[in-house]
């Protein structure tokens, strides 16, 4: 039995209790968001455009801001005219 032996388990030794380098990454993804989506929805809506005389996807735009609320336009987003509007109270 020489050093070789000594050091062959030794370093099998120093191998095996190899530290565990294996951080819990937790990663915090941002809650969803239901309002956001609830207006993606809402924005998607669809109105008669008495231009197109037919049902088009319209775009919301913020008109006027009243004092008890704010009124939206919707404009048709064939042919930009307005097809509706929308008043949003608080
Ligand atoms: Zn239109």
């Amino acid at each position: 039995m020489g050093d070789d032996d000594i050091r062959h388990y030794l370093s099998r030794q120093s191998s095996r209790q190899k530290p565990e380098l294996r951080p819990k990454m937790v990663v915090r993804r941002p809650a969803t968001q239901p309002q956001k989506a609830a207006f993606e929805d809402f924005s998607a809506t669809h109105l008669l455009c008495p231009k197109c005389r037919t049902a088009r996807p319209v775009r919301e735009r913020l008109l006027l801001i009243l004092p008890d609320g704010e009124l939206y336009d919707y404009i048709c987003t064939a042919c930009g005219t307005s097809a509706g509007t929308r008043k949003a109270g608080r």
